[in-house]
């Protein structure tokens, strides 16, 4: 048996990367377990939104991430004439200082992901399959198919939707019941100066099929197309029947198939996120249809939210009682957006006349939908705004948040002195704060405070719960 390191990661996907950076940042060792040999090929997810981009930036990699990103330019619902349903111009809107939403090529970004987890010093060690996992009181012992027992403090399983680790340890799935067999498609476009694809990320409200055209990084465009009932997925998965579904839109002259699968699309939430010592993260966790492009920003959200308390405990200065909070806030906000990705997929079949589910527009594109919050915790503190991202943090100069320091914003500088969890709060002056503003590491608010007396309470409670 060798050393027991920190933290052992399983899976290195893009989810499993983002942990064992967002680790490596705050000075964290650990080690990435992959059963493949090499990152993963083909693209699965398309978009990436401001606050996982955001949250890249804080960690220090802003510029390396834009470029391999394009901001999206827009997005709708049409009808099957083409005639616009509801839609909005994506490009125009900023959020946290960046775009709000982001196209990428997932090869590209997962590549890039993995030499900035080398860079950063983790262990990677791919070709490497998880065949069993044992945890007692002290320390997780997880086996490889060599045989090798890897032990570790924390055990993050990052191993996508058949998670084996979720299963060993007898984590449910909660089915928030949505299933439709769709076809995907993804193209690169031969001739882009001439090709007629429109720009956009397009539900096509069709009666008789409904379809999703996105529009992806660089030359890259994908196709869904709802499979009808009598369908057989496997059948249809034959590029004889791509090309017949294309030929309205592209021709083999125009595009050339990078790859095609039927998938079934469907919303799972884990019951827990967490035994003891183990974790679950990313697709293990969740999985949900992508008309919203939220599957691998839910799993990095996992990771940002679980990486900078675990590295709090592993330093010595936060108890082990503060991960328990990691799925009592990472559950509630998924499944908001899994039930927000269905109404989508719904609201698709509605506008198409196909079924009617009773689904506001505000699940569509444009449609205003609120934010989801963070699910409850001892961390937060009152109503307002905490559980979302703070959103003024890209003008927060100088904060650190990578050492788990956490920022206090208001209108006027604070003259008291606080700390937590062994480390100076770091005051910053904003116009037009309101009240006093408490932003933990992951850029999330804590609560927001009226005086120094209410935040010294917060904070004393905190300490005496959790440092
Ligand atoms: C058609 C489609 C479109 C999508 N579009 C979007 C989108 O636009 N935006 C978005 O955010 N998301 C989207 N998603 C979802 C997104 O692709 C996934 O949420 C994301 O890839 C999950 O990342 P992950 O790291 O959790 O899991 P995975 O990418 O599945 O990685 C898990 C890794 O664990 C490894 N592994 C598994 N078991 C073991 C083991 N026992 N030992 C060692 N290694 C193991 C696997 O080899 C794999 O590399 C889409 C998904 C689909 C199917």
């Amino acid at each position: 048996m060798g050393n027991k390191h920190p933290v052992v990661i399983i899976g290195g996907g893009p989810v499993g990367l983002t942990m064992s950076i967002a680790l490596s940042v705050r000075g964290i060792f650990n080690v990435v377990l992959e059963r493949q040999s090499r990152v993963y090929e083909l693209p699965r997810a398309i978009v990436m939104d401001a606050e996982i981009r955001r949250a890249f930036v804080e960690l220090g990699f802003g510029s390396e991430l834009a470029n391999v990103l394009t901001p999206m330019s827009r997005a709708d619902f049409v009808d099957s004439d083409g005639n616009e349903v509801m839609g909005i111009d994506v490009f125009h809107i900023h959020q946290f200082g960046l775009p709000a939403v982001s196209c990428h090529y997932q090869p590209e970004l997962d590549e890039l992901l993995l030499s900035i987890a080398k860079r950063c010093g983790a262990d990677i060690r791919f070709g490497c399959e998880v065949i069993g996992i044992d945890a007692t009181e002290q320390q997780v012992s997880v086996t490889t198919v060599d045989g090798e027992n890897v032990c570790a403090d924390f055990v993050v399983a990052c191993d996508g939707a058949s998670s084996s680790i979720r299963k060993k340890i007898g984590i449910q799935l909660e089915d928030l019941a949505f299933e439709q067999d769709w076809l995907v498609v993804d193209l690169e476009i031969l001739h882009p100066e001439a090709s007629q694809l429109p720009n956009v990320t397009r539900q096509v409200c069709d009666r008789d099929r409904p379809v999703t055209l996105v529009r992806g990084h660089k030359n890259f465009y994908r196709f869904e197309f709802q499979l009808q009932p009598g369908e057989i997925p496997s059948e249809m998965n034959t590029e004889r029947t791509i090309w017949s579904l294309l030929e309205k839109w592209v021709t083999p002259k125009d595009v050339r198939l990078i790859r095609h699968a039927a998938y079934r699309f469907h919303g799972v939430v884990a019951t827990s996120m967490q035994q003891g010592r183990i974790f679950l993260a990313g697709d293990s966790a969740h999985q949900m249809p992508p008309f919203m492009g939220q599957g691998l920003n839910t799993g990095m959200r996992d990771a940002f939210n679980l990486s900078w308390k675990m590295a709090l405990v592993v330093k010595g200065r936060a108890k082990r009682k503060i991960l328990e909070t990691y799925g009592q806030e990472r559950i509630g906000h998924a499944k908001s957006v899994v039930m927000h990705s269905i109404d989508t997929g719904r609201l698709i079949d509605q506008i198409a006349g196909r079924v009617s589910h009773g689904i506001e527009e505000s699940a569509g594109y444009g449609g205003a939908r609120p934010q989801p919050k963070l699910g409850e915790s001892r961390l937060q503190f009152g109503q307002q705004d905490n559980g979302t991202m703070f959103t003024r943090i890209h003008e927060l100069e100088g904060a650190e948040m990578k050492d788990g320091s956490f920022q206090l914003v208001s209108s006027t500088k604070s003259m008291d002195h606080f700390s937590l969890f062994g480390t100076p709060l770091q005051s910053h002056v904003l116009d037009g704060i309101e009240g006093m503003y408490l932003v933990r590491p992951d850029g999330y608010v804590a609560g927001v405070f009226e005086n120094n007396r209410e935040l010294a309470k917060y904070l004393d409670q905190i300490a005496s719960e959790f440092a």
